[in-house]
């Protein structure tokens, strides 16, 4: 452990907290930035809102919180994510544990299971998540669909640990099983699914140089990324998995990087799909939906 004999937080005063992530992190984040830390930051580690910090500000706090918020400083100075750091992140207003094995959900994927729930002709009774990571997409739908039969699938153990401890403390009922869906397609008791959602890796390798650090340096690799010559590579299989297990008139909803709308959509159509390209807040090509094309 590095020698804490030079830490440059003067006091364990609130204010001075305060102040010290300011200096520390001002040439990295800006200013409104840095005030979302702070909050989250005594919210996650002293449970103390926005005016509780202000009624605090003058006050003291311990000398093992004064650490904790040490370190937040330094790990955000490494750039970090905050979502990491405290351990959690809200999706569809659950409470999902993060750590360094899984993605953190991010506001496109949660606008894509708000813009599902909405959809009045989509009631399914039995949901399927590939690539379910920390389960956020499953537990969000879970939670709206009641009596839905719930599944995730992730080839990562770690993963399937933060989800199936996810559903626990929402009080969820979503069933969890390990499988790489490359090269097997999972054993679950439901053989048909009226709808099946996927937010799987999609940044190709070449990519990485748009990338920001929070997200290349701390996110899992395993998640994001799949080969420059196979862009493609998971929707190919979640494209025949959903051929077979995708009740007739089910629904079939996919996150895509933004650059390859067309052609996804493209080879989905050739499976047998009719498909739908969505844009999200952003404006860029985000989603598609899908249907299984009627035979006449
Ligand atoms: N949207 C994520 C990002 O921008 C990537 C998600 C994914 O690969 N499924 O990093």
């Amino acid at each position: 452990m590095p020698n804490t004999t030079h830490m440059t937080i003067p006091s364990n005063r609130v204010r001075d907290i305060e102040r010290h992530f300011h200096t520390t992190l001002s040439k990295l984040y800006p200013d409104t930035e840095i005030e979302a830390f702070i909050y989250i930051l005594f919210e996650a580690f002293l449970g103390w809102d926005k005016v509780q910090l202000l009624l605090h500000r003058e006050g003291t706090i311990n000398q093992s919180d004064l650490l904790r918020f040490y370190w937040a400083a330094e790990d955000l100075k490494q750039y970090r994510p905050i979502q990491y750091i405290v351990g959690y992140t809200t999706f569809c207003n659950l409470r999902i544990k993060v750590s360094e094995g899984v993605l953190i959900p991010r506001p496109e994927t949660e606008e894509i299971v708000e813009h599902i729930k909405q959809c009045p002709s989509c009631q399914p009774e039995s949901i399927l998540d590939l690539c379910t990571g920390s389960g956020c997409i499953a537990l969000a739908l879970a939670s709206h669909y009641r009596d839905a039969y719930v599944y995730g699938i992730d080839i990562s153990a770690e993963a399937l640990t933060l989800a199936r401890r996810n559903a626990l403390t929402n009080n969820l009922n979503v069933s969890f099983y390990q499988c790489d869906i490359l090269h097997h397609a999972p054993t679950l008791p439901h053989d048909t699914f009226d709808l099946i959602v996927s937010n799987p890796p999609y940044v190709c390798e070449s990519e990485k140089s748009d990338m920001l650090p929070n997200v290349l340096n701390h996110e899992p690799a395993l998640a994001l990324f799949v080969p420059d010559n196979d862009p493609l590579l998971f929707y190919r299989a979640i494209g025949q998995y959903a051929q077979c297990h995708l009740s007739s008139d089910g629904l079939l909803v996919l996150e895509i990087n933004e650059h390859y709308g067309n052609a996804t959509c493209q080879m989905l159509q050739q499976m047998g799909f009719d498909t739908t390209l969505n844009k999200d807040f952003r404006d860029k090509e985000r989603s598609i939906t899908a249907h299984k094309t009627l035979k006449s």
